[in-house]
């Protein structure tokens, strides 16, 4: 056998293993959905209904992945059932502020451009995430809050309104009543029921969305991290798609989600290494959890509170659905 030959063998040898390689990595998708960092609510009812939804969810999340839809629809499709659900402090079910009404708070971001939007303070809005996509497709902006994202909404076809009753419920209603005998003003307490979710598609697009009614007993006017990219939401094709959950002052202060990316980019850390190095880093102070794709589909779901509803899966059999600790 001639040197040339030999060659040529190797080469052709190669070829089927690059190819599959590749097609692995053709076929890869991931899906990551939080239900908010916390103290987990004990067995029960609440507690299972949780479970019920998430296994839920990602059951019908992995599915469109699975089928090639876009990670971008994929992530507000979760995040609306989510908003939907009276379990989770998004949407119907959200927490309450001091004034007794429910402000929502949502971001989407898409990791092909790291184009997003995001509304603050909405009220009339049955799905938040779905006016802040629109807020990212229809408007040259980033962030409408308030009086302004409502009027925003009056203009967009297909977004729908519903009383802010609509998003009211004994359990929350109760919550703040036993929250304000305790406390004067708001205090960064847990929510618990925050949602969010990441994705990875078979295009090798990521995408991160949040949605939250945030903290009980709230200010008027006050915003978390969940409508501020780059705080409770990121994504970028090149690195990771990120949401957060917590202490929301916290991930703004620290620019949580966007550190994420940052650390494996600069610092060409894995994502796990980078979502976890900022969890249990004593100079500063996050107190809540996140979770992360990467381009590969890695997951990854730290928190360092009490605990954190969280799932997962991924076109390698991942299957994961936790309420508790
Ligand atoms: N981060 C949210 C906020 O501060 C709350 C949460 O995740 O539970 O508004």
């Amino acid at each position: 056998m001639t040197y040339k030959m030999y060659l040529l063998g190797a080469v052709l040898l190669a070829l089927p293993t690059i190819g599959m390689a590749d097609e692995e990595q053709a076929k890869m998708y991931a899906l990551a959905i939080h239900g908010g960092a916390g103290r987990p609510p004990a067995a029960g009812e609440r507690r299972q209904g949780r479970e019920a939804v998430l296994s839920e969810v990602l059951t019908e999340g992995k599915a469109r992945l699975a089928r090639g839809e876009a990670s971008l629809d994929v992530v507000e499709f979760v995040v609306r059932q989510l908003e939907d659900s009276p379990f989770f402090n998004a949407g119907k079910g959200a927490v309450m502020n001091s004034a007794g009404n429910i402000q929502l708070d949502a971001s989407i971001m898409d990791g092909r451009d790291r184009s997003g939007g995001a509304v603050g303070g909405v009220h009339t809005v049955r799905n938040p995430i779905s006016l802040a996509r629109r807020v990212m497709t229809d408007t040259a902006h980033v962030l409408l809050v308030t009086d302004g994202a409502e009027l925003f909404a009056d203009e967009c076809e297909g977004i729908e309104r519903v009383p802010n009753t609509y998003f009211a419920t004994e359990y929350q209603r109760k919550k703040l009543l036993r929250v304000q005998a305790k406390r004067k003003d708001m205090e960064p307490i847990e929510s618990r029921g925050t949602v969010g979710c990441v994705a990875l598609d078979l295009a090798g697009n990521m995408a991160a969305a949040t949605s939250t009614g945030g903290l009980v007993n709230k200010r008027f006017g006050r915003l978390g991290d969940t409508p501020i990219l780059t705080a409770g939401t990121y994504a970028d094709n090149e690195t990771c798609a990120v949401s957060c959950t917590g202490t929301g002052e916290d991930f703004i202060r620290n620019a949580v989600a966007f550190d994420v990316a940052a650390r494996m980019r600069y610092r060409g850390d894995s994502l796990e290494e980078a979502a976890k190095s900022i969890l249990v880093d004593k100079d500063r102070t996050v107190r809540g959890g996140l979770i992360a794709v990467d381009a590969k589909g890695n997951v990854t779901l730290p928190f360092n509170s009490a605990g954190m509803a969280r799932a997962a899966a991924d076109a390698r059999g991942l299957w994961v659905v936790e309420v508790g600790e």
